[in-house]
C-alpha cells in the first residue's frame, strides 16, 4: 500500500497548497492534483527545513541542493501527460519527492542521483512509503540508463545547458522529454516530443534549477560558456 501516514498533521496544509499554489495558478490535470494532495511532501524534506515543506518556494534538502517549488513539480508532471502505463527516467532524484509523484502516476520509475547521501535518504523515504516501483540509482544521469532504455518519458530536474544526447537516444518513439534548458542562472522549461517525423519542441515557463552536472551537463568550476554536448 503506497502512502499511509498515521496522524499526518499536514493534511489541511497540503489541501491549501493544491488550491492556492496549483489550481489557482492553472494546473488542471486531476491526476497530478490528486497525487500532490496525497503524497506527504514534508517527509522528503530534512528536519531543519521541514516547516517550509508546503511554502511556495524551493526548499533546501542538504548537500547544497533544493527540492523544486510545488508549482514547478506540478507543471513538469502535467507536461509529461501521464496515463498510467509509462516507464519513466528522472535525472536528479534529490529528495525523491518528484520520483514519488511519478511513481504514483506511472508504472515504473528509474531515478538517478549523483550525490550518494541523497540517494540513501531518498531510498529510505520511498521504501517507507511503499513505492516499490521507484528505483533509485547512483550515477551521472546525463548518460541515462542504457540497460533500462527505452523510456516513455524522461524528466530532468536540474538546469541543463542542452539536452544530453544519450537521453534523447534513450527516449522511446512517441515519448516526451521535459527539461529546464538554459544557463546557470535561468532556464526555460523545454518539452520535446520524439515523433516519427522528427522532434517537436515547445518552450514553457522560465525557471531556476540547480545545475545539471556531469558529462552531458555542466562541468565543475566557474561556467565558461563552453559547457555541454
Ligand atoms: N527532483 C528533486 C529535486 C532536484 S534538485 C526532488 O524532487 O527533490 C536537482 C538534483 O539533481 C540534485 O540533487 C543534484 O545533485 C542532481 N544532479 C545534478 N546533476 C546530476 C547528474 N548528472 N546526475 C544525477 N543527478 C544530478
Amino acid at each position: 500500500m503506497v502512502v499511509s501516514v498515521k496522524d499526518d498533521p499536514f493534511v489541511q496544509t497540503r489541501k491549501g497548497m493544491v488550491e492556492q499554489q496549483l489550481k489557482a495558478e492553472g494546473i488542471t490535470d486531476p491526476l497530478v492534483l490528486t497525487a500532490m494532495e496525497q503524497i506527504p511532501r514534508h517527509l522528503f524534506i530534512p528536519e531543519p527545513w521541514r516547516y517550509e515543506s508546503y511554502d511556495n518556494c524551493a526548499v533546501p534538502i542538504g548537500e547544497g541542493q533544493t527540492i523544486s517549488q510545488p508549482f514547478m513539480v506540478a507543471v513538469m508532471t502535467q507536461a509529461l501527460n501521464l496515463r498510467g502505463g509509462e516507464k519513466i527516467l528522472e535525472i536528479g532524484t534529490g529528495s525523491g519527492y518528484q520520483a514519488a509523484i511519478l511513481g504514483w502516476l506511472a508504472k515504473e520509475v528509474y531515478t538517478v542521483e549523483r550525490i550518494e547521501p541523497l540517494v540513501e535518504r531518498a531510498r529510505i523515504v520511498l521504501h517507507t512509503l511503499g513505492f516499490d516501483n521507484v528505483h533509485v540509482r547512483l550515477g551521472d544521469g546525463t548518460l541515462g540508463l542504457p540497460e533500462e532504455a527505452p523510456f516513455d518519458r524522461i524528466l530532468i530536474t536540474a538546469g541543463a545547458p542542452a539536452i544530453p544526447p544519450a537521453l534523447m537516444e534513450q527516449l522511446a518513439w512517441g515519448g516526451i522529454l521535459v527539461a529546464p534548458i538554459g544557463d546557470h542562472w535561468m532556464q526555460e522549461l523545454t518539452i520535446v516530443a520524439k515523433e516519427e517525423g522528427g522532434l517537436r519542441v515547445k518552450r514553457g515557463v522560465a525557471c531556476v534549477f540547480v545545475p545539471l552536472m556531469g558529462q552531458g551537463g555542466w562541468r565543475p568550476g566557474p561556467p565558461t560558456g563552453q559547457e555541454g554536448p
